[in-house]
């Protein structure tokens, strides 16, 4: 709970922070799937932050990044859909990333040794203003 909180605080921080005084249209969050995040909460705390903070965001969007991984051993990346992964593997790795090692191997080597280039954290992806 704390941790969607302190997830809201920063976005907050940074439109108001950047963007002070202007109305935004809508600004998109990219969530990634390897983050544990509960969605309502992070939805509620951002909108009560960004009321204290005076922003005004007529909407928000929420979209699901995918996992994109590349091998160490030998170079392949390749992208993991959440229904690639299956329900346990997705539950585990929610609440600890790094166990996504212990269910995925490199498709084409089968190295367990790769980077993950995408798929973590969450970050401002879009945000349009109102054109007045
Ligand atoms: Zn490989």
């Amino acid at each position: 709970m704390v941790h969607e909180w302190a997830l809201a605080e920063s976005i907050a921080t940074y439109l108001s922070e950047k963007h002070g005084g202007r109305a935004f249209n809508k600004i998109v969050i990219g969530v990634g799937i390897l983050q544990s995040i509960d969605l309502d909460i992070l939805d509620f705390a951002l909108r009560e932050l960004l009321n204290q903070y005076n922003v005004k965001v007529a909407k928000i969007e929420y979209r699901t990044i995918e996992v994109e991984l590349k091998c160490r051993a030998c170079g392949y990346s390749w992208k993991l859909l959440p229904e690639e992964l299956g329900a346990e593997a997705s539950e585990m790795i929610h609440f600890i990333p790094e166990a996504i090692h212990s269910f995925i191997k490199c498709p084409r080597c089968g190295s367990r040794d790769y980077e993950v280039l995408k798929g973590r954290g969450i970050y401002i992806e879009e945000i349009s203003y109102d054109e007045e």
